[in-house]
């Protein structure tokens, strides 16, 4: 059981996700999605190590810092997560910009208990989805309805009923 991690996208999957060509750049722009901190607290409960793997290329333009993006992602420091991990980086200039696997490096890296095969990895993006395949962990696209919420996944996920 411990070796399970959920590993999270952050925009669009756990908050409202900025306009096209926008960033979460403040706090104040940061807002929780319905029910995405229950299923953080759902999934720490049921024993997965919950993680959060973000892109903020915002960084590379020179749209915020990375002291701004950590001054965003302190907005779930009330929630039981692991280790939130950012890709800081312009596309094709780095191997941790999903769909690089280099945020789940560096996740296992600090976590060693992590098993990728025993992982989880929900965003809602494509690229989440190909970087979830190149780990071998099981995937699931999360977005607006239709499509399953984060926490419609974590109830699956901590009921079984996805086995
Ligand atoms: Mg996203
Ligand atoms: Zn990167």
């Amino acid at each position: 059981m411990s070796g399970r991690a959920a590993f999270l996208d952050r925009d669009g999957t756990i908050n409202e996700k900025a306009p096209e060509g926008d960033y979460v750049t403040t706090p104040e722009r940061f807002r929780f999605l319905d029910g995405a901190e229950q299923a953080v607290r759902m999934l720490a409960g049921d024993g997965w190590r919950v993680v959060v793997v973000t892109n903020q290329r915002g960084v590379a333009l020179g749209r915020m810092t990375l002291d701004d993006v950590d001054r965003v992602n302190a907005c779930m420091a009330h929630l039981p997560i692991a280790g939130v991990f950012v890709c800081p980086h312009e596309r094709d200039s780095c191997d941790c910009r999903k769909p690089g696997t280099g945020l789940f490096e560096q996740a296992r890296a600090a976590l060693p208990e992590i098993e990728f095969g025993r992982s989880v990895v929900i965003g809602d993006a494509e690229s989440d989805m190909l970087a979830g395949r190149a780990i071998g962990a099981r995937t699931f696209r999360v977005g607006p309805p239709p499509m399953p919420s984060l926490l419609d996944v974590a109830r699956s996920l901590v009921s079984g009923s996805d086995a």
